[in-house]
């Protein structure tokens, strides 16, 4: 995995994705989208190369409306069926097995029922999965290759956007047309959860709007074993 992360690391993202697809073929690599301005650049990407590559999301039972449009319109615009990935638990039942607004009480817990379980479960039948994470995200993901061994959850995994900045993301988004989710443009740079997102002031880090009050900074679904710091 090396030797292609030091290979592809200047590749165009579109490069890397054709990279990915050929290296584990179309059943054997999924991209997992949040619907967030990167992902929708990848979708765009990936429809060109093959608009039958598993994409799947997480649906926590806690995405903001906005963010379901998003998929709907993105559904539309390239007659693609999104793969819904459910946590075991409904809220009810999480509710009744650990109480009231668990993110409140226990973020790690409720990302690891809601998010990370969920996404470990679908990854049992890939070699290969595709974010949308840069370096440029936040510290905990600034040594992210754009092809990397996860050890989290023992498959490969391939970040395209690694070294893009935020500026040439939109700048792909914008020249391509692709739909994104209007939140953005309402000072959400990254969104997650109804209840773990606020906007961001200015001057703010980008993330500085996911889960606000609170040390976390990720949801477990990028972290190394190293970082252990905490979508
Ligand atoms: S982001 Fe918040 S609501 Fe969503 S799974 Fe994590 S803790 Fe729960």
């Amino acid at each position: 995995m090396r030797r292609a992360a030091e290979t592809l690391r200047r590749a165009h993202p579109s490069d890397i994705l054709e990279w990915g697809l050929r290296t584990f073929g179309q059943k054997g690599i999924a991209l997992a989208c949040s619907f967030g301005v990167e992902d929708v650049a990848l979708v765009d990407m990936l429809h060109r190369l093959d608009p039958e590559v598993d994409v799947f999301y997480l649906d926590t039972d806690l995405l903001f409306p906005e963010t379901l449009e998003t998929r709907d319109r993105l559904s539309e615009r390239y007659g693609k069926r999104f793969i819904r990935i459910s946590p075991s638990l409904t809220l009810e039942e999480q509710a009744q097995k650990y109480g009231e607004k668990l993110w409140e009480k226990d973020p790690n817990l409720c990302c690891r029922l809601r998010k990370v379980e969920p996404l470990a479960r679908v990854l049992t039948g890939y070699r290969a999965w595709i974010t949308g994470i840069r370096r440029e995200q936040s510290p905990t993901r600034a040594r992210a290759e754009v092809v990397e061994w996860d050890e989290v959850f023992g498959l490969v995994k391939v970040n395209p956007l690694a070294f893009w900045t935020t500026k040439q993301v939109w700048a792909y988004v914008v020249e391509n047309r692709v739909p994104y989710n209007p939140m953005h443009d309402r000072d959400y740079p990254s969104i997650g959860c109804m209840p773990c997102t606020r906007q961001v002031k200015p001057g703010e880090d980008p993330r500085a709007g996911r889960w606000p009050g609170k040390a976390k900074t990720e949801c477990g679904l990028h972290v190394k074993p190293e970082d252990e710091s905490g979508n």
